[in-house]
């Protein structure tokens, strides 16, 4: 799948999450830092590609991509499989405490945006024809539909114009449908 539509699939994880298990509070900032981490996490299993938007973020872009991409062990192998998932949560559980104020974010709601983010992108990758090396370092990969040739090639016309599409109607279903548990998150930001 390409970034921007596994972006949707991750943006429409986490408002399904926050609406059946709602946060107990919420400040504005912790809001900010939620929508951005799902994005983060969204991307982050295919750092294993030197061109990932997230790269861009970092000093010097594509050539510390390309430096660091040996770590991945190749393109979606590492980062794609359930050790990649346990590593990535491990890092993070390091990471956002040393780099976030917890005087003033939820790093826990933070923390859970970034892993919803990361498991949408293993989900929205495994209905695609590479399937996924989920239990590497075994080689073999998993996918749904079992066939591989069933399954959604990616950057073709059936991610354009069914998923992305099915995913933003989806998404406007469900926040019409669950409008008032959602607000009654929104509005934990100003009591
Ligand atoms: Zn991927």
């Amino acid at each position: 799948m390409t970034g921007r539509t596994h972006d949707a699939i991750a943006f429409a994880s986490l408002i399904t999450v926050a609406n059946y298990y709602p946060p107990t509070n919420l400040n504005f900032l912790t809001l900010v830092a939620c929508l951005i981490g799902t994005t983060i996490g969204a991307l982050s299993p295919d750092l294993d590609q030197a061109t990932n938007r997230l790269w861009h973020f970092l000093p010097g872009g594509n050539f510390t991509g390309r430096l660091l991409q040996p770590l991945f062990l190749g393109h979606r192998n590492l980062s794609h499989s359930l050790v990649g998932v346990y590593l990535y949560h491990k890092v993070l559980l390091w990471l956002l405490p040393h780099i976030l104020n917890g005087n003033f974010v939820n790093t826990y709601l933070i923390y859970g945006s970034i892993i919803i983010g990361y498991i949408s992108h293993l989900i929205a990758d495994s209905v695609t024809e590479e399937g996924l090396p989920l239990f590497f370092p075994f080689k073999f990969k998993v996918g749904f539909p079992p066939v591989a040739s069933w399954r959604i090639k990616t950057d073709h016309w059936f991610e354009h114009l069914v998923v992305l599409p099915g995913t933003l109607v989806y998404l406007t279903w469900f926040v019409i449908r669950h409008r008032e548990q959602l607000v009654s998150v929104l509005r934990l930001i100003n009591s």
